[in-house]
């Protein structure tokens, strides 16, 4: 097949190098505005799994590589290669089918988090998404998927049922735990590793919590690692349906005048519970009440939902920044974490950036290896989110990442492959995995993609 006989046949729209629309095809919907020189050859804003399959048959005839995009929101842009084939899945964007009665629902990749949520709660339904509204689920169920209520509901990925994927022969299976089940067990948590096009998800869905309550409050940055301590103590005597992160972050206008003094940073612990009933709720919150230290600002229990919990996780990773992120698992108190990372963030360039600890509730389990490639966990999960608008600071904040992601290695157990930068660190691609999983996925992808069609995690990368 050559290109005449592809734009023939396929309904998406493609451009190549000096096209008109080109730039925008490649970079328009990128989150991450910090934008490396890598470019593909030819960009493919497929229509259907029929255009999947015809520019994977043109990839095999011409030799070249083939790299895939969801919603374009990993911050370390795998999805740009040197050369090959940008399959963008933009187009693929639909809640195709709910059975409320059976808790399932048949989903193309490019949905986000907020579209797939509006679309349940009419049916009292819900699922466990990331907790940005914009992220789109296809690499977020790729990668693992850190999820609202996790401590319930578990990974994202875990509650994917099945899989619709065009391998890299150009076939279309449903891949599960009954039938190609090596596929599904590496398309759960491969991410950016995968070696094939998912086009829809099979989703398990669950009841939507009768209350979300949600507790906040504001401390000292000299305190904060004492509290850090504290919630470490408290977290696994916590049900496992409180979520509870620990942010360290500019203040919110009222405390700026009490901060200004710690760079304007403050530690803010946000417990979120998810309930049969406010008066459970309330009860899953009330040993946060009693802190270590006296808060500079407290709201206890407050009434939330999907939608205010999205808004407020939103106002946090603000769309339209140049961006560096690393989280990653650790099994050290977030005290010593806190504390590690809290003189940095004093002096960090841009206050749109925050560290933050999400610290696990109740008795932390691991992910079943046996189950899904996703296979890390410690009891602490998180790191930098550097943000900043302005080019002319992308030194100072990649200077300041770089030496605060360094302080913290010491305390890391492995990364998360959908929040790490293996572009920069390869190393951490490897420490996303259980050692056996990651071998593992390396003979699956010899098995599934003998030619080597994919790129693979690190391919086509280099500097930028
Ligand atoms: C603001 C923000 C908040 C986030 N919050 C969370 C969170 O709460 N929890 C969490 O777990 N993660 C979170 N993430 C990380 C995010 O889930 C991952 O980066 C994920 O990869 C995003 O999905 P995507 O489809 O946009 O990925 P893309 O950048 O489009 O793709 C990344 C890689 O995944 C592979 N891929 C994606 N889709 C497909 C597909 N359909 N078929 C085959 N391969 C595919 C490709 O290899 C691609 O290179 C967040 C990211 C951002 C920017």
């Amino acid at each position: 097949m050559d290109l005449t006989s592809l734009q023939q046949h396929c309904r998406g729209d493609m451009a190549q190098p000096g096209d008109p629309d080109y730039l925008t095809m490649v970079t328009g919907n990128l989150w991450n505005q910090l934008l490396p020189e890598r470019c593909p050859d030819l960009v493919v804003r497929v229509k259907d799994e029929q255009d999947v399959i015809a520019v994977l048959r043109y990839a095999r005839e011409q030799g070249l590589k083939v790299v895939v995009r969801g919603g374009g929101h990993h911050w370390c842009q795998p999805t740009l290669r040197r050369g090959g084939i940008l399959i963008d899945l933009a187009s693929l964007n639909q809640v195709l089918h709910i059975d409320a009665a059976a808790c399932t629902a048949i989903v193309q990749p490019v949905v986000s988090n907020r579209d797939l949520l509006a679309a349940l709660q009419p049916h009292g339904l819900a699922f466990p998404s990331g907790h940005c509204p914009q992220v789109k689920i296809s690499g977020y169920l790729l990668g693992g998927g850190m999820a609202w209520n996790q401590g319930v509901w578990g990974a994202g990925t875990e509650s994917v049922e099945a899989m619709e994927i065009i391998t890299a022969a150009g076939e279309k299976v449903l891949a599960s735990r009954e039938q190609h089940a090596d596929l599904f067990w590496a398309a759960r948590g491969a991410g950016p590793g995968f070696f094939g096009v998912v086009i829809a998800f099979h989703l398990k869905l669950y009841p939507l919590p009768a209350s979300i309550l949600g507790s906040t409050y504001c401390f000292p940055l000299s305190q904060a690692g004492a509290v850090g301590d504290w919630i470490s103590e408290l977290a696994p005597t916590l049900r496992p349906s409180v979520e509870l992160t620990l942010f360290l972050l500019q203040a919110p206008p009222p405390l700026q005048a009490a901060a200004s003094a710690d760079g304007g940073v403050v530690l803010m612990v946000s417990a979120v519970a998810f309930a049969d009933s406010d008066d459970d709720g309330k009860h899953q919150l009330a040993p946060l009440d009693q802190p270590v230290v006296p808060p500079l600002s407290r709201e206890v229990a407050t009434s939330l939902s999907f939608p205010t919990l999205f808004e407020l996780s939103g106002s946090l990773w603000p769309e339209g920044h140049r961006s560096r992120v690393e989280n990653r698992y650790s099994t050290a108190s977030a005290g010593d974490q806190i504390r590690a990372a809290a003189g940095f963030m004093a002096a960090a360039p841009s206050p749109t950036t925050l560290v933050f600890f999400t610290v696990f509730t109740g008795q932390v389990v691991g992910h079943d290896p046996n189950n899904t490639s996703y296979s890390m966990n410690g009891q602490v999960y998180g790191g930098p989110s550097t943000m900043w608008l302005n080019p002319a600071d992308d030194a100072a904040n990649i200077e300041w990442h770089e030496a605060c992601t360094a302080a913290l290695r010491a305390y890391t157990r492995g990364s998360y492959i959908g929040e790490t930068d293996f572009v920069r660190r390869p190393a951490s691609a490897v420490e996303a995995y259980l050692p056996r999983c990651w071998s593992r996925l390396a003979d699956l992808r010899t098995v599934h993609d003998p030619g080597r069609l994919f790129f693979d995690l690190f391919e086509a990368l280099g500097p930028g």
